[in-house]
């Protein structure tokens, strides 16, 4: 039995029966029969439908929006803004999937060659809970776009989430078994990877989890995408704008908790500014609203499982012990992580060394470039950097010395359905959204006539 509690009361919300193998085995059938009708379809009529899944997004936000408050403890502004953006990328792929996947001409000596791009068939999906809709929807709208199925294994504490995403792809129009959600924990998804039907499978999540789906997807041959975790820098420099930089880089941190793989999780600010910007920055932090994710004044909820505050905790005790200073925040009530901000945070530490999944941020400073780029990349990590500077010259020589998988200058982190995400080192590998996602599980067949 798979149980969702809500985090901020913690009362128990709902339990789901946990598929037999036998059920399991009967969905897979059912989505291998699809795929066999769904990849003879138009475009035309998947962006129908596509549009349509936009519509009922938009049309329901608020009750899906509340699931999201309800089992991960998310503030519902935010939960409401993570399901518009579902709809945005549904819009997207069903505007863009048909040129992005038009064959490739390439001329060579045969009197016609080039690419075409063809579905693979079904595949898996095992997500996380931090954006229950988002981080499938990013999957699903390019991988059916495409003319793939797909099967859904969520995480096991966001199970109505996963089942109202099935919904709103029926809802829509789908055919049954374009998409569907298994009710099933992380010890079936070997089950489910090597069954001939499934051909690929993306996970978004912990380096623990990605390494086990990945070597079970590598032994057997399969294609796998991963997206992990990541402790992003946010280099602050000497001639940023402070009141700006501040901003962002709060936003970059705390929304939704603090637990986003792309958040700014180290702060690394030059030292000849850093006084007056710690100072306005800790003044922004204890502006944070702290509540009922229900209630719509509320910007940092609880985080989404009490185990997983207790993780925090640890790190930042370990991290105290060896000087850490909290200058803000610091103590933990359950599933509630008080806004958190830790200085003199050095290189061996926990909270600098590894991910942190919550409202903490750690502080270091530097006093040159070369400094400040040896501290973003001697992360085991790579998913983005974000850089503070005026001196654009500079943000553009500075871009190629950083190992991530994205540079973003006077912006924070963010995905955006037009450009590819994914990282580098132990943030994973592949990339999803834009044309370079919507490729990762095609067949990229050469064709050459002769
Ligand atoms: P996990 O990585 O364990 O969970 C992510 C997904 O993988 C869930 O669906 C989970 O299922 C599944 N899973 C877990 N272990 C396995 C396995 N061995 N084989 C197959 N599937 C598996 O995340 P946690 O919830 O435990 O969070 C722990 C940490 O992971 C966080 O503190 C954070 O550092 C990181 N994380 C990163 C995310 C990101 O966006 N990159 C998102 C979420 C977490 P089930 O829920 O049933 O265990």
């Amino acid at each position: 039995m798979l149980t969702s509690i809500n985090p901020y009361t913690g009362e128990k919300i709902e339990k789901f029966k946990e598929l037999s193998k036998s059920k399991i085995n009967k969905k897979l059938k059912t989505a291998d029969k699809t795929f066999k009708n769904w990849k003879e379809t138009t475009f035309e009529k998947r962006a129908e439908l596509m549009q349509k899944l936009a519509e009922e997004l938009k049309k329901n936000k608020e009750e899906y929006a509340k699931s999201i408050s309800l089992e991960m403890g998310k503030p519902i502004t935010q939960a409401i803004a993570e399901i518009e953006k579902c709809a945005w990328v549904c819009e997207y792929y069903a505007e863009n999937a048909e040129k992005q996947l038009q064959p490739e001409k390439i001329k060579t000596d045969a009197t016609e060659s080039y690419v075409n791009f063809e579905p693979l068939g079904v595949v898996l999906a095992v997500m996380p809970w931090n954006y229950p809709y988002w981080q499938v929807f990013r999957f699903l709208a390019p991988a059916l776009m495409a003319g793939n199925v797909g099967v859904l294994k969520h995480a096991s504490n966001v199970m109505r989430c996963a089942e109202n995403i099935e919904k709103a792809v029926l809802n829509a129009g789908f055919p049954e078994g374009c998409f569907q959600n298994l009710i099933i924990g992380s010890k079936k998804v070997e089950f489910v990877l090597r069954d001939e039907r499934v051909k690929a499978v993306t996970l978004t999540g912990s380096k623990p989890a990605g390494g086990a789906v990945a070597s079970v997807a590598g032994e057997i041959i399969k294609k796998s995408v991963l997206e992990l975790g990541g402790s992003n820098a946010l280099v602050v420099f000497e001639d940023a704008n402070i009141t700006e930089t501040v901003k962002t880089c709060v936003q970059a941190r705390f929304q939704n908790t603090g637990q986003s793989c792309i958040a700014g999780k180290r702060l690394l600010i030059h030292e000849r500014i850093y006084n007056k910007f710690i100072e306005e920055f800790i003044t922004q932090v204890r502006e944070l609203k702290s509540g009922d994710p229900l209630d719509e004044e509320t910007y940092i909820g609880v985080m989404a499982r009490e185990d997983l505050a207790k993780d925090l905790e640890e790190q930042l005790i370990d991290s105290k012990e060896e000087g850490a200073k909290v200058v803000l925040g610091g103590k933990r009530r359950k599933a509630y992580f008080e806004p958190t901000v830790v200085i003199n945070v050095t290189k061996k530490m926990r909270i600098f060394e590894e991910e942190t999944f919550g409202p903490l941020i750690s502080v270091t400073s530097f006093n040159n470039d070369m400094q400040a780029i040896d501290l973003v990349n001697r992360s085991k990590f790579g998913l983005g950097v974000s850089i503070f500077t005026e001196d654009i010259e500079r943000a553009n020589a500075l871009i190629p010395q950083f190992e991530d998988g994205a540079v973003f200058v006077n912006e924070l982190v963010k995905s955006d359905p037009r450009l590819p995400f994914g990282g580098t080192k132990e943030s994973g590998y592949g990339r999803e959204l834009s044309s370079h996602g919507i490729k990762e599980f095609v067949n990229r067949k050469t064709v050459y006539i002769n």
